[in-house]
């Protein structure tokens, strides 16, 4: 007989501890948290909260915000103020440099989490021709990293907020490249390090991220992450994103190789998709990415078929039609077919159905029942009708 498993069709997420960022949480068990980042000057603090609203409004959970100087972050604390003031407190993380740790001191007062990039915090001077590192220099910049990380750890412990250590392929030390080689190797050595830090300091609200333009090099960081942390006995959540994925369809499919790919392992518990476009442009794809994989439901699944010579309408416009009337509610399964040739089975159990009956004429289905056939011209209305009559309609 098939084994249990070979029934099962749920993702089983890597167990993770729960990491607070302002209202959300990363991480124990949460539904996989959307976030992305304003492209605003922070200096510019009305344009700044327009930005974050404008972003949360449409379902980013966190949002991040670069502070390149000490006025940047100042300017956070003005910036968090008018959100609270005018719309709601919005979860917002910073991005910061090793050469600005009084100034991720000063924005860590004002932010929920702080992100980190090892690979900035560079003490070692090149040395042409050096192409290693003794073990003992290799400590040396370690102590260094230590000392200089040390007060936001602190701060960050005390305030009880979050760090990010946010690893990019691209940004490695050079110790580590000199050690490990430009691997995944060197970005997980290099993301445990900082970890270890924390740990001695015993701060664990932690999220790691192992980023790189190219997926299979991404996929090979956090599938070692996940297997270093397992042999360390360490559980926190990881934050997924391919960097520089690009812009339009090829941007999205790559990011969704990537993230997807992971996220269908257990593995992730917030993502961010980076498009060369819009902020706004990347959260429907998190959305999407998530509602693909069963880990999130936000909007109707419309399941509908390719369209084939027995197709007796226009499915194109007729899905179109479909879901302009109906997208706006949610946790719904609508399946529009072309007909019922291979019957409703091939609806994927979807809650209605509008599908192709004979010439002019669909029927309309409630999961695997038909309910009644209608002349085509009125099959939107009467699908809407249908919705209504059982409770699951919601006024756009
Ligand atoms: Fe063709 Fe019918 Fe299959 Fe659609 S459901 S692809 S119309 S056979």
């Amino acid at each position: 007989a098939p084994s249990e498993a070979a029934f099962d069709t749920t993702i089983h997420r890597r167990k993770t501890r729960p990491v607070r960022v302002g209202d959300t949480t990363i991480g124990g068990g949460y539904p996989v948290v959307v976030q992305s980042m304003i492209n605003e000057d922070t200096l510019d603090v009305e344009g700044s909260v327009a930005a974050i609203r404008r972003l949360h409004e449409i379902g980013c959970e966190i949002v991040r915000v670069t502070v390149p100087s000490m006025a940047h972050a100042r300017a956070l604390a003005q910036i968090k103020a008018q959100l609270a003031a005018t719309y709601q407190p919005v979860p917002l993380v910073a991005d910061v440099h090793h050469n600005g740790m009084k100034i991720a001191l000063e924005v860590a007062k004002h932010v929920d989490k702080v992100r980190i990039n090892p690979g900035l915090y560079v003490f070692e001077k090149p040395k042409p021709g050096r192409s290693e590192y003794t073990p003992d220099e290799f400590q040396e910049i370690g102590d260094k990293i230590r000392q200089t990380l040390e007060p936001l750890v602190l701060s960050l412990k005390q305030q009880d907020k979050a760090m990010r250590i946010g690893v990019n392929h691209g940004s490695l030390a050079e110790r580590m490249l000199f050690t490990y080689g430009d691997t995944p190797e060197g970005m997980v050595e290099s993301a445990l390090e900082f970890i270890r830090i924390c740990e001695s300091l015993e701060f664990y609200n932690l999220v790691i991220s192992l980023k790189a333009s190219r997926v299979p090099v991404m996929l090979a960081a956090y599938r070692l992450m996940v297997q270093r942390m397992n042999e360390l006995g360490m559980d926190y959540p990881l934050h997924l994103g391919v960097t520089e994925a690009g812009d339009g369809e090829y941007g999205r499919i790559k990011s969704t190789a990537g993230i997807g790919t992971l996220l269908a392992e257990g593995i992730g518990d917030t993502i961010r998709v980076s498009l060369t476009e819009a902020p706004e442009k990347e959260i429907p794809v998190c959305y999407s990415i998530l509602q693909a994989l069963g880990l999130r439901k936000t909007m109707v699944e419309y399941v509908a078929c390719p369209s084939c010579g027995r197709t007796l309408f226009n499915l194109e416009d007729v899905l179109r039609e479909v879901r302009q009337a109906t997208s706006h509610l949610t946790g719904l399964d609508i399946a529009v077919m072309g007909c019922i040739v291979n019957g409703p089975g091939e609806m994927a159990d979807a809650d209605y159905g509008y599908v192709g009956k004979t010439p002019g004429y669909i029927s309309l289905y409630r999961g695997r029942e038909e309910i009644k056939r209608v002349p085509e011209d009125q099959g939107v209305v009467e699908l809407i009708n249908l919705i209504k009559a059982d409770g699951r309609w919601i006024d756009p």
